[in-house]
């Protein structure tokens, strides 16, 4: 079952084996970080080039009108609603994750003034904890407990990750969102490392944040998005009360007066061209079938886990329904065992303490890349290939 002939013969017969050709992938390289940076779409170069030499070199500021550039945060915003399970005028795309957050919870505080209780969870990406850190700090007064602690009774905003980024563990979207509003708190989800990854349904939730620069391929630092349930548009209220969240920016008004939707999320000048490769990304997007995507998600894998057998520690579930498209493993010596693996083409990360992260993006990885993968780790192992001194100084990003 495990040999490399068979895994040739599942990609030969993978009906998602064509989006590979969609991307410029480095000869020799298997590139388990799409977790982190997706790989680059093929269509995203000249995308990001007509927006440089056509769309800014010839209209100027005209673009602004002319290019579709204002607009963007909401054009965009509606073309990623469906991979979370949302309508159009429910998204808007821009700045970070971290400031989406930080939108998303205290609008959710504002809605829920008569509760001082923030609900995160410590394990999660740690920036999520930090902006939770920093608004409560802030507005003093509120106590911001660890999911770990349970209960949501008295809390007025529940922020969670769908997908654990450090172990893959994956939570039950639709029950911990009806538990979490049974309790009368709300829900905000984190889908950073679910979003591209499977079929995600927030719709049900209050808020909503992601970011664009992973599964779904956008690009280095490419713009988050924030989803707000239209049973808020009315009330939710933006604290970064910038003149693009105005009802009319060009007024130059002296007050702010929000705009109407979702629009009122919007903050400041949106970042054009990090916006003209999420929309090449986004291009691809719609052709590729969700469904197919998870459950090619789940075989590769579980592929990697089997392969991996008890060489090392698995830090992920076993059980595939209950962990995102990663596979992470513990390692005492974990940053070297990473590095000794890059030197030899396969590309994974390392999170501190002892974790040891594979990411794969189904579009291009594909199951004989899986087992080369792992080949290469059970090598690096069994022959102590990270013990090289080389390996001992750690870098700036791990
Ligand atoms: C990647 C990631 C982020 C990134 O936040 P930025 O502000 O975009 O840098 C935040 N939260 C989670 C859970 C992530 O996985």
């Amino acid at each position: 079952m495990l040999d490399r002939d068979h895994c040739l013969a599942l990609d030969a017969g993978d009906p998602l084996r064509e989006f590979k050709d969609e991307f410029v992938l480095p000869e020799g390289v298997v590139y388990l970080v799409g977790n982190s940076l997706g790989a680059l779409p093929r269509r995203t170069a000249e995308r990001v080039r007509r927006a440089v030499a056509d769309e800014w070199g010839k209209e100027l500021v005209g673009g602004w009108n002319t290019e579709g550039w204002y607009e963007q945060p909401l054009t965009l915003g509606d073309r990623l609603a469906p991979l979370i399970g949302a309508g159009p005028g429910q998204v808007v795309v821009g700045n970070t994750t971290s400031i989406a957050i930080y939108q998303a919870v205290a609008a959710a505080l504002r809605l829920r003034p008569e509760r001082r209780v923030i609900v995160s969870d410590v394990r999660n990406f740690p920036t999520d904890h930090y902006m939770v850190q920093g608004l409560a700090g802030l507005l003093g007064d509120y106590e911001v407990r660890d999911v770990a602690a349970g209960g949501f009774e008295d809390a007025a905003v529940v922020l969670l990750g769908e997908v654990d980024y450090g172990t893959g563990a994956r939570h039950d979207v639709p029950s911990v969102t009806a538990e979490v509003r049974a309790a009368g708190a709300l829900m905000v989800w984190d889908v950073c490392h679910s979003v591209g990854a499977m079929e995600v349904d927030i719709s049900a939730a209050d808020f909503g944040v992601g970011c664009t620069y992973k599964y779904l391929n956008g690009g280095p630092g490419a713009p988050a998005f924030l989803y707000v349930n239209p049973r808020h548009h009315a009330a939710a209220e933006n604290v970064l009360s910038g003149w693009m969240g105005h009802a009319e920016p060009f007024a130059f008004e002296a007050d702010y007066r929000p705009a109407e939707g979702v629009r009122r999320f919007a903050v400041g000048t949106p970042h054009v061209l990090s916006m003209a490769a999420l929309e090449a990304a986004l291009d691809m997007w719609e052709r590729v079938p969700m469904g197919q995507v998870r459950a090619k998600s789940m075989a590769l894998t579980s592929l990697f886990i089997d392969l991996v057998g008890d060489a090392l520690e698995p830090a992920s579930p076993l059980d595939a329904a209950a962990r995102g498209s990663q596979v992470s493993f513990r390692h005492p010596d974990g940053y070297r065992v990473m590095r000794a693996l890059i030197d030899r083409g396969v590309h994974g990360d390392f999170r501190a303490p002892d974790i040891l992260r594979f990411g794969i993006a189904p579009l291009y990885i594909g199951y004989a890349d899986v087992y080369d993968a792992a080949a290469t780790l059970l090598e690096v192992l069994d022959q102590e290939l990270w013990q090289d001194e080389r390996y001992a100084h750690r870098r700036g990003v791990t």
